[in-house]
């Protein structure tokens, strides 16, 4: 149903089907779906909704793309700004663009509002005078205020992403902030394997292709960067002319001629 909606305004159109190899994760965020889905159930039994979390975890590994998922399980909008939008701009800004963002936010409630780089925007105030300082601080403030500013039954859950969780202003990690941390990590190999199927889905493989096989071959590699082996595999399909007739499909050599390309950095023609 939410994928129907997904061309209204601020749907993602992405459910936790989307996201591989985060099970506890995705668990720990069940909770936050269920508050968006009916935020008056939490009050009548007198429970402390969700209000803002944390996602922490090395970049590419799925943190954007999990928010989109709360947000799509629970059919409502995603408003999204990112922490390094503000640095080095014109002083106020920042801080005007946030609370035009909240106020886009608050008449289409219940939602959700993600801040990914948060680190860009909340680090530890620093003491030297540097470039970017005053804007960066203005705009921390003013999300201060306009998260201060919502009652835990609006309806509202901020989600904050970061690779960098120990830079953070303590500001933000307040009770009624970004006060619970969720970590998303780097995947395994059955995750690795995971975010292989999910995305070889979008496209034709051979069937000399081993995804599990694939994954114990690729260690330490984002979700990111496996999307990017298979795009770069189809293309490679593609530059040696296989022809969408050809019921052959993505071969292991052009997988692995795609890694190589990846890892080696080789210079495209
Ligand atoms: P960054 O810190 O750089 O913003 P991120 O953690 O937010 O990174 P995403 O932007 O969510 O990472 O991931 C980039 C893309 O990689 C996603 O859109 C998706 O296609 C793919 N991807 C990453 N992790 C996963 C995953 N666990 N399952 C499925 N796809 C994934």
């Amino acid at each position: 149903q939410s994928r129907s909606n997904a061309r209204k305004e601020g749907m993602t159109g992405i459910t936790f089907k989307d996201v591989a190899g985060l099970g506890t994760t995705v668990d720990e965020l069940q909770e936050v779906v269920a508050f968006l889905k009916d935020p008056t159930r939490f009050n009548t039994v007198g429970a402390k909704p969700p209000k803002g979390l944390l996602l922490e975890g090395p970049p590419g590994c799925g943190k954007t793309l999990i928010a989109k998922a709360v947000a799509g399980e629970a059919d409502v909008p995603f408003y999204s700004m990112s922490g390094s939008e503000f640095v080095e701009i014109i002083v106020g800004v920042g801080a005007a663009r946030v609370r035009d963002l909240f106020k886009r936010a608050r008449v289409n409630a219940p939602c959700l509002i993600f801040v990914d780089e948060i680190d860009a925007l909340g680090s530890k105030r620093a003491p030297a005078m540097m470039q970017g300082n005053e804007e960066r601080e203005q705009t921390l403030n003013q999300l201060l205020t306009e998260m201060d500013g919502f009652t835990p039954d609006t309806g509202v859950i901020f989600i904050g992403a970061t690779n960098r969780a120990d830079l953070l202003d303590p500001a933000l990690l307040r009770p009624g902030r970004f006060d619970r941390k969720v970590m998303v990590k780097r995947p395994n190999t059955d995750g690795r394997a995971e975010v292989l199927r999910v995305h070889a889905k979008k496209v034709k493989l051979s069937k000399d292709v081993d995804l599990d096989q694939l994954a114990r071959d690729l260690p330490g590699l984002s979700g990111a960067e496996l999307v990017n082996v298979i795009n770069e595999a189809a293309l490679m399909a593609l530059r040696r002319g296989a022809q969408p007739t050809d019921d052959e499909g993505i071969t292991l050599v052009d997988i692995y001629n795609a890694v190589d390309r990846i890892l080696q950095g080789v210079e495209r023609s």
